[in-house]
Formats: structure tokens, C-alpha cells, sequence
């Protein structure tokens, strides 16, 4: 086998959470790229069916469109059901779903804090209980959880969303060690910024934009497609030897 017959992903089956856009999005289409079938999940499933139809198209892939809320349980139990159903397994998980909230701690409101890490670390913790099962009767699986640099780092004002992306940052490694007898590789992918959806306040304030610009060593906002060969190689046998990691793209950002 050559080397980049080790990225591809010809007869696995992924499933996207937050797959209808940004990152997500990226992601799914990254996955199906590379020969996945892919299940782009989303909250508004003709969000997540226009999403897995646009990205048949564009790569050949079997896609499938899923909607369920990362909060909620018996919604993302029906549909791993409904990918297995459709597909016959689930090889790769990405955690990609989440929000952030931002604001000085008194201003924020206890839904805040309980919405953010709902969320950003109870979702991907209940997705991973979801496919456990799945993963280990086979005794393969890939996880990538979409952390954060500000898993690692922070910034003032982000105590629920660093608190949630550390969390998240420290469920991967557990969740590698606990995995690592059934053949599960569970590591995190932390994104520095991204000019996406969950940074528009950010982005339409060019003061505050350039500040983030001057810290990025990089000197400038990662362009969403960076993501997608970093996704291909934590989900392929590539990466058969990492686990329990923790990949920064984030321009630099987080080696200062
Ligand atoms: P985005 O706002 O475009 O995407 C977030 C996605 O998550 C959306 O599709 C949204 O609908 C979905 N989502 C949110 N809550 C959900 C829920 N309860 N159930 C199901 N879906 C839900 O932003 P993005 O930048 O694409 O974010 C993707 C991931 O990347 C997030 O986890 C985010 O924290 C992380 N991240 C982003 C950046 C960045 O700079 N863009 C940096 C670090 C980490």
C-alpha cells in the first residue's frame, strides 16, 4: 500500500455533526472527497439533506442528510440508527456541533453557561456513547472531536466556551484511553480562528478582527478548507498510530 492509499477512505462511513456549514461542512465534504459515505447531521434536516445532496454532487459519494439536536439523546440514538440502517455501520465520528457565548462572567445568565457546555462537551459526549457500541463489536473506529486553541489557551470573556472545548480537549484523551482496546482512534482537532459563523460578531467589528489578525503568527484567519485534509488524516489509517491527540491548526497561535 502506498502512502496516500493510507488517506483514503473507499468503504467507510462517516457521520458530521454540524455538517450543514462551516467547519462541518468542510469536514463532510473532505470525508466524502476522500470516498466516504457520509451523513451530514444538522438541526433543520432540509439544512442537512441540501448539504448531503450538494455534496454528492460535487464528490460522487453516497451522502444522506440526519437531523437531530447534540443535547438530546434519544434524537441522535434514532439517527446512528438511521445512518446504520442506510450505510450498515458507522466508522468515523466527528463532533463538529457547537456554539459559544461570550461575555464577562457577571453579564452572562447560568443558561448561558449550561447552553454552551450542553452543547460543546455534553453533545459530543453523548455521541460518543451513541456509536460505543457500534465501534467496539467491530473493533475499528476513528473519533474527531472539533475542540478549540481555547481548549488549551484563553481569552477573557470565554469562560463557558474554553471551560466546554477544555472538557472536551480531556473527554478525547479519556475516551482514547478507554477505546484503545476495541481499535478506536479518539483524538481532538483544535482550530484557532476561522472566518465562520461563530466568529460573525467577531468579524464585523475590523477592529476587533485585527487584533486577532496580529496575534495569529500566520498573520492571518485560517480559510475553512485548511480543515479538511487534517480531518481526512485523523479519520484514515493514516493516522492508525495517533490517538488521545490533540492537532492544532490555528496558524501558530497556540505555540506562543
Ligand atoms: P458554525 O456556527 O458555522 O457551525 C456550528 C454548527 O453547529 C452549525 O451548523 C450549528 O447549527 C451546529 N450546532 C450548534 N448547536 C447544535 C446543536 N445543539 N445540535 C446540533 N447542531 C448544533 O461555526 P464553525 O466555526 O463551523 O464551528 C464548528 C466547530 O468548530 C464548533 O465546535 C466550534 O466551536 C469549532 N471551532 C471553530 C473555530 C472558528 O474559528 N470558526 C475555532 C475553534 C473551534
Amino acid at each position: 500500500m502506498s502512502v496516500l492509499d493510507r488517506f483514503k477512505l473507499e468503504g467507510r462511513v462517516a457521520i458530521v455533526t454540524g455538517g450543514a456549514r462551516g467547519l462541518g461542512r468542510i469536514a463532510a465534504e473532505a470525508l466524502a472527497s476522500a470516498g466516504a459515505s457520509v451523513a451530514v447531521s444538522a438541526r433543520d434536516l432540509t439544512a442537512a439533506e441540501t448539504a448531503a445532496s450538494e455534496i454528492a454532487e460535487k464528490t460522487s459519494s453516497a451522502t444522506v442528510g440526519v437531523s437531530f439536536d447534540v443535547t438530546r439523546a434519544n434524537e441522535i440514538e434514532s439517527a446512528f440508527e438511521r445512518v446504520v440502517d442506510r450505510f450498515g455501520t458507522i466508522d468515523i465520528l466527528v463532533n463538529n456541533a457547537g456554539i459559544n457565548i461570550r461575555g464577562q462572567i457577571e453579564r452572562l445568565a447560568e443558561s448561558d453557561w449550561d447552553a454552551v457546555i450542553d452543547a460543546n462537551l455534553k453533545g459530543p459526549w453523548l455521541c460518543c456513547r451513541a456509536v460505543a457500541s457500534i465501534m467496539k463489536a467491530k473493533k475499528y473506529g476513528k473519533v474527531i472531536n472539533i475542540s478549540s486553541m481555547l481548549g488549551e489557551i484563553s481569552l477573557p470573556e470565554r469562560t463557558p466556551y474554553a471551560s466546554s472545548k477544555g472538557g472536551l480537549t480531556l473527554l478525547t484523551k479519556t475516551l482514547a484511553l478507554e477505546w484503545a482496546p476495541y481499535g478506536i482512534n479518539v483524538n481532538a482537532l483544535c482550530p484557532g480562528p476561522f472566518a465562520t459563523d461563530i466568529n460573525l460578531s467577531l468579524l464585523r467589528d475590523p477592529a476587533v478582527a485585527a487584533t486577532f489578525t496580529a496575534k495569529i503568527p500566520l498573520g492571518r484567519w485560517g480559510d475553512p478548507v485548511e480543515l479538511g485534509p487534517s480531518i481526512v488524516f485523523l479519520a484514515s489509517d493514516a493516522a492508525s498510530f495517533i490517538t488521545g491527540s490533540t492537532l492544532f491548526i490555528d496558524g501558530g497561535y497556540t505555540a506562543q
